[in-house]
């Protein structure tokens, strides 16, 4: 399919579909482009744009923006298709796609069709086939569950705020229709404030979904509409999901659903994500909303918008339909969400001007760009940058927003935020009765009395924390001693089957012993991920970000903040990506920096080995404290940040406390394991190219027999030398420097690197060459020093420019020399 501002001029296309919010695909329909018209580009403005068309023989001019948002197919494609389809689904009733009025002046043009324009019809009938659905809610309401069940993926499910970070699509098809499904992160509005917020909003605009499933947590409905509200202003295709509804059904709540979704003017189905309820009748209701076109026409006699009232009055003598289970639904209007007289008055003086623009209609609807610029949203107030008149729409604005400030004492962002939240309280007053709770607690609030009490809080998530980690070492012991005995076996065996030579040397010393030697932990990454997962889907995490809420902030950072950190202890790599959930910026910025400071697990080999050799009757003591010093560290470097770097006022603490619940064993399992499954890619590529550039670096040029001899000249001693005297003062030999440095691939890489360089005769010699306290000191030095090539990649990305990448580059270094020559100085008695 491609756009209608991509045909050449001479080049005819058949109309599939129109994009776009309501207002302009019906401005677009009223100018003749109805579904499976031919369409033909007849003259291209100098500067292409405008285009000239001809369509239903008129001639008509339209801009490149309003052609992008017209789908169409080539007529070979559409006379293709109609003769592929035509058996099973010649039964249609050509209708035009926007309306289907009685009156409508294209209707009957449609009908009085000729056999070549029936087929073209069909052809774009079966190409429009095609729905995109994009699935919009707060945080943890149940949409990757929804998403899950509906498309039959494998995404991961959390209960705690944040998950998904990252749009993800999935297909499915459902009575002849191609779905693709685009699962969003989740957001409490839409107001370009944190970046998940813009993301959401940059989608619904940029990637024009043509039907918006908003999934509403019921249990939660007054907070969850708030998100509606602001998507019943930009006027989409909408429907919503009341999901959880069995919660609300087990507190024994009443919702009149059917009235309330005419109040909203959106169509509602209750549904249960986790068990399937209901989703084959919310599809069955995206279709008929997507077929429908639109909520009918948008202006009541009048003239005016309805609004709620008028909506519902228009309604009860309006027409109905009977769907297939005899149903009868009313079609809904499309609403205004009344802001009350003064702020409605406001809007309408803005929408004025900005009507005078004749791309007012564009992307966004005028009335939903003089509420956001209202609001003072700077990403809606660039969207005026191409407008002729930007400086007095804005003068406009800045008019109205004092007399609102004037006439209701409040900002205009608070009142329009207070009116909307008066509508949903004003609709859920007529439909919503909450049942009579059983006396006594809820299971969730008795352990939440025990988990977050003020004097059980901390001890419980420390001794979580303590069992977690001691029991991924402990547990994983075992199967870490068969890999590894697996691993020398056919070290062994390789070594004594083959001939000697480079490649038996590159095979043995190069791949098993590297590879081999990151392949082992691989047990205690599934033992952790496996507990982490635990907490994540009980709904624990939340209540650990919201204990330590107070202990962040003493370091300028947020309860949020916490889960990032956390799972940087894992890899700070999807650590770095969860920080998108923290809506205040400096914080985020902040927990972005300190991540690297938790030290991940790629880190861990390297200190159970160093530990092993030097310090073996307290090898987990030590391993410990390393630890713990990163996260001391991280506090004073998070305090220095938010001191010099990003000081300024924070966002209160809004962290949800979802319910407790129990988890299942086939998503604990298959997010243990998709942990596992990228660990093991890690392994298969970074770590194994890593691995062997350092073995080839190791081994060439002179290609000695003897293993000592050849290191000493080989390429890597030689840049290990060219770096040693920078790292000599804390007493590393070219060796440490040289490990370090191949730590930058990937840090197991250490660990490779180490075991090859240090290995004679198949005896590994470091306990020899290295004191307690230089071991130690190189500890350190892995904990602090820059992040893996991944994780600068990923705060670039995050954080949007390189600038911060390579401040963290340097600063870690620094610091990880500063901490290790006063570690190794300091403990040189040992
Ligand atoms: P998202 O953040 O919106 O993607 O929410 P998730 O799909 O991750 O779900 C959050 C939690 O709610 C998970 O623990 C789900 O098992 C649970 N959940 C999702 N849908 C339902 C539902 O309809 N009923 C109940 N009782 N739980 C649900
Ligand atoms: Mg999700």
């Amino acid at each position: 399919m491609s756009r209608l501002s991509e045909l050449n001029t001479g080049e005819k296309g058949v109309i599939v579909k129109i994009q776009g919010h309501g207002g302009f695909r019906k401005r677009i329909i009223e100018m003749g482009f109805l579904q499976g018209k031919t369409v033909e580009v007849v003259h291209k403005a100098p500067l292409q744009d405008p285009v000239e068309y001809q369509i239903l023989g008129y001639h008509v001019s339209l801009r490149r923006k309003e052609a992008s948002q017209i789908e169409v197919i080539s007529v070979e494609e559409a006379e293709h298709l109609a003769a592929e389809h035509n058996p099973v689904t010649g039964n249609f009733t050509p209708t035009c796609i926007g309306c289907k009025e009685a009156g409508c002046k294209f209707r009957e043009g449609i009908q009085k069709t000729t056999e070549e324009e029936d087929a073209l019809y069909r052809g774009a009938r079966e190409k429009s086939k095609e729905i995109t659905v994009a699935l919009v809610g707060n945080p943890n309401c149940g949409k990757t569950s929804l998403f899950n069940k509906a498309s039959g993926s494998h995404q991961r499910v959390g209960n705690y705020s944040g998950v998904t970070v990252d749009a993800v699509k999935g297909k499915m098809y459902y009575r002849g229709y191609r779905f693709t499904l685009i699962d969003l992160p989740g957001t409490y509005s839409i107001s370009a404030y944190s970046p998940e917020e813009k993301y959401v909003r940059h989608t619904i605009i940029n990637d024009k979904p043509d039907v918006i499933l908003n999934v509403v947590d019921s249990s939660n409905l007054e907070r969850n509409l708030f998100l509606t509200t602001q998507l019943i202003d930009m006027n989409l295709r909408m429907v919503i999901a009341l999901n959880m509804y069995d919660e609300l059904e087990h507190h024994g709540d009443v919702l009149d659903y059917k009235e309330l979704e005419r109040l909203l003017g959106v169509p509602m189905i209750p549904t249960v994500s986790v068990s399937g309820r209901g989703i084959p009748s919310l599809f069955d209701t995206i279709i008929d909303i997507y077929e429908e076109g639109d909520t009918v026409s948008s202006t009541d006699a009048s003239g005016k918008y309805p609004t709620a009232e008028t909506s519902r009055q228009t309604r009860r003598g309006g027409r109905q339909k009977a769907d297939k289970n005899g149903d009868v639904r009313g079609i809904l209007k499309h609403i205004h969400i009344n802001h009350g007289s003064i702020i409605e008055r406001s809007i309408d003086r803005i929408r004025e001007e900005i009507y005078k623009n004749p791309n007012a209609m564009d992307e966004y609807t005028p009335r939903y760009i003089a509420i956001r610029i209202l609001q003072h949203d700077k990403e809606i107030e660039k969207v005026l940058d191409s407008f002729s008149n930007k400086k007095e729409i804005l003068s406009v604005r800045d008019k109205e927003a004092e007399s609102i400030e004037k006439e209701l004492g409040e900002t205009p962002e608070n009142a329009i935020m207070d009116a909307k939240y008066g509508f949903i309280d004003g609709a859920l007053r007529e439909t919503y009765r909450r049942g009579e709770r059983k006396p006594g607690k809820t299971r969730t609030e008795k352990i939440d009395n025990i988990v977050t009490s003020r004097w059980l809080g901390f001890p419980i998530f420390f001794i979580a924390m303590y069992l977690i980690f001691q029991a991924t070492f402990t547990l994983g012991q075992y199967p870490m001693d068969w890999i590894e005995a697996g691993v020398n076996a056919l070290g062994e065996y390789i070594g004594s089957a083959m001939k000697d030579g480079w490649l038996k040397d590159l095979l043995v010393d190069g791949i098993i012993t590297g590879v081999g030697g990151v392949l082992v932990f691989l047990p205690n990454i599934l033992i952790l991920f496996f507990f982490i997962s635990i907490l994540e889907a009980s709904g624990y995490m939340a209540r650990a970000a919201f204990i330590m809420d107070k202990i962040m902030h003493l370091f300028g950072l947020h309860g949020r903040s916490f889960i990032p950190l956390m799972m940087g202890f894992g890899c700070n790599v999807p650590a770095v990506m969860a920080t998108r959930t923290i809506e205040n910026r400096n914080a985020r910025m902040i927990t972005i920096l300190i991540n690297p400071l938790m030290s991940c697990n790629a880190r861990l080999p390297i200190y159970l080995l160093l530990a092993g050799i030097f310090f073996p009757k307290s090898a987990g003591l030590v391993i410990f404290c390393i630890y713990l010093g990163g996260v001391l560290l991280a506090a004073l470097m998070a305090k220095l940040f938010s001191k010099f770097l990003f000081n300024s006022d924070e966002t209160p603490f809004v962290m949800e406390l979802p319910p407790y619940r129990i988890p299942t064993w086939k998503s604990l399992l298959r997010d243990t394991w998709d942990k596992g499954k990228q660990y093991l890619k890690k392994i298969a590529t970074i770590i194994l190219i890593g691995t062997l550039i350092v073995w080839a670096l190791s081994y060439f040029p002179t290609c000695d027999p003897d293993p000592a001899a050849r290191l000493q000249h080989s390429y890597l001693a030689a840049i290990g030398n060219f770096i040693a005297p920078a790292l000599s003062p804390i007493g590393f030999h070219w060796q440490e420097s040289v490990s370090l440095l191949s730590g930058m691939a990937a840090k197991e890489i250490v660990v490779s690197t180490m075991n090859m360089l240090y290995t004679v005769n198949g005896n590994l010699v470091i306990g020899q060459v290295l004191t307690p306290a230089v071991a130690l000191a190189f500890m350190v030095f892995t904990l602090i020093y820059f992040p893996c090539i991944a994780t600068i990649g990923a705060i670039k990305t995050e954080t949007g420019s390189w600038k911060w990448a390579v401040f963290t580059v340097c600063y870690t270094l620094c610091l990880a020399w500063i901490v290790s020559f006063i570690v190794s100085k300091a403990f040189a008695f040992l």
